[in-house]
């Protein structure tokens, strides 16, 4: 098992920092990364590095998902079709093999879910205490639905994320502006949603940092549930009401987008939320996404994933089962997506990066 890549996958510096200008220059970055990381010298430590230094990880721990949101292809996935847990052997192999990895992870973020609902597993917290063990530094990043906030579990959530030094962000998935346009959208109880999200809110003052997430805008802004500003609203009246603060709540409205295409579903007429073609991508129409060197997303059987937009699992990449994560970055399967992704080799007409309207994810 070789420990190293034998040569660096990437084109020249210039090129790379070109895409990686680019990218800096985007609406994602902007949002993504407050502005005294822009200047992070990344061209110089790729240079250094026979390896990309990703920052930023996703792990699938389970398939599970208990929402429907009218526009998350998660009913018609890969893994709602099979669905399953990460045993505890390829967990542990999972963290041993980002051990490489661990200054990039320390500087970023950990995810432990992927297209799915991560307090739906009974292992969560065990895991987060593991990730922090051998992250120290590292953002974790839960995103749930808020329909299993039980007491317990908001305990645990304040447990964990107020201790000294365990940085965190609490992403509220909450759809809607009223019982009407949240259940449309997600398929979910409003009413018992919205009373765990307030009890979150009460018993946390101010010690969590939570986003509360709000897609009511088509990214083309051709389809609208709610607006920006109805969200804001909608929420401001609800803190004031039972007398919670802000202190640490940021209240994100943000656009909805169609993963790549890839709702296929006539549900609520699902399908019809689909924008098409984005983009060419080819030798002549070069293209950068950090999903691709600064990410690693891995499905809960081990099977690696481009991003959080292949729900259908439609890049074929290998397993974990098979290689070690160095062992994939330095292989022809990595190389071939990474040239398909930024342009240097030719793709299918309908390869999922050209399909893509939300590039870093
Ligand atoms: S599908 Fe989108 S997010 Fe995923 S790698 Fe391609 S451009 Fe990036």
């Amino acid at each position: 098992m070789s420990k190293h890549p034998k040569k660096p996958f990437l084109e020249s510096d210039e090129e790379f920092a070109l895409r990686l200008q680019m990218f800096h220059d985007s609406e994602w970055f902007s949002r993504a990364h407050p502005p005294s990381t822009k200047s992070t010298p990344v061209v110089a430590r790729e240079k250094s590095l026979p390896v990309p230094m990703i920052r930023y990880i996703q792990v699938q721990t389970h398939s599970r998902c208990n929402a429907d949101c009218i526009f998350c292809p998660y009913a018609e996935s890969w893994h709602a079709e099979h669905p399953g847990r990460m045993s505890d052997t390829l967990w542990q192999k999972t963290l041993h093999d980002l051990a490489p990895f661990a200054q990039g992870i320390n500087q970023g973020k950990f995810l432990p879910y992927l297209m799915q609902e991560p307090l739906l597993d009974p292992s969560i917290f065990d895991k987060i205490e593991e990730i922090y063990t051998h992250f120290p530094n590292t953002c974790l990043e839960l995103s749930t639905n808020g329909t299993v906030l039980t007491t317990k579990v908001v305990d645990q959530l304040i447990k964990i994320f107020s201790a000294p030094h365990h940085k965190h962000q609490l992403w509220i998935s909450h759809h809607g502006i009223n019982q009407d346009t949240f259940e449309h959208i997600m398929k979910l109880d409003y009413q018992h949603a919205l009373h765990n999200l307030i009890e979150l809110l009460k018993k946390a003052k101010g010690r969590l940092r939570i986003r509360l997430r709000g897609f009511g805008t088509r990214r083309d802004g051709k389809h609208v549930f709610f607006t920006s500003q109805q969200y804001r609203n909608y929420w401001q009246q609800i803190l004031e009401h039972h007398g919670i603060a802000e202190d640490n709540i940021q209240i994100d409205a943000y656009t909805y987008h169609d993963r790549a295409a890839t709702l296929t579903r006539s549900d609520r007429g699902a399908n019809q939320l689909n924008m098409s073609i984005m983009r060419k991508i080819g030798p002549q129409n070069r293209f950068y996404c950090p999903r691709i060197d600064l990410w690693i997303h891995i499905m809960w059987d081990g099977q690696i994933r481009l991003c959080c937009m292949d729900y259908h699992g439609e890049v074929p990449l290998p397993n974990l089962h098979d290689m070690s994560l160095l062992e994939y970055f330095a292989s022809p399967a990595y190389q071939q997506i990474y040239e398909m992704v930024t342009g240097k080799q030719n793709s299918d007409a309908h390869f999922i990066c050209k399909r893509c309207s939300s590039p870093g994810g």
